[in-house]
């Protein structure tokens, strides 16, 4: 997968305002959602606003203020939804899915914010 961007992307069109979504917190640089198909008591997906194929696009190409808007909206997702460590929560899983090897159903950059219960192993047996 390159890092051409496909503007028809579901999250692309939850951007525009095309489909809803369950808003948990905003800011000028990123959004973050409920999960629709939620795989823990709290599913929160962390986007930016930017056109983003993935972490390492974003990563790389991102602007400084990009980077700082989604991390910081991450931070109070956290907090919001009383996983973080901060302020007592106890934990989350933060991961992001990339291209055809890290099995990434849609093609905008997003972090999975789950939390809730214990996750479990990091990632299933093969
Ligand atoms: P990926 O496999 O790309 O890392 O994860 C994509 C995630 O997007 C999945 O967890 C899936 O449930 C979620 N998802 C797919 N379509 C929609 C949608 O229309 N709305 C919301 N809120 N989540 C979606």
């Amino acid at each position: 997968m390159s890092f051409a961007y496909d503007d028809s992307n579901i999250f692309a069109r939850i951007l525009r305002g095309e489909i809803p979504n369950d808003t948990v917190a905003e800011n000028d640089h990123a959004l973050a959602f409920r999960d629709i198909s939620p795989k823990a008591p709290s599913h929160v997906l962390v986007i930016p606003k930017g056109r983003y194929v993935s972490f390492d696009d974003f990563a790389a190409n991102a602007s400084e203020a990009e980077i700082a808007g989604f991390m910081r909206l991450c931070a109070q997702v956290c907090a919001s939804e009383s996983v973080g460590l901060e302020k007592g929560g106890d934990g989350f899983r933060a991961i992001t899915n990339a291209g055809a090897h890290g099995v990434q159903e849609v093609p905008h950059f997003h972090l999975h914010i789950m939390g809730g219960a214990v996750m479990g192993p990091m990632i299933g047996t093969r």
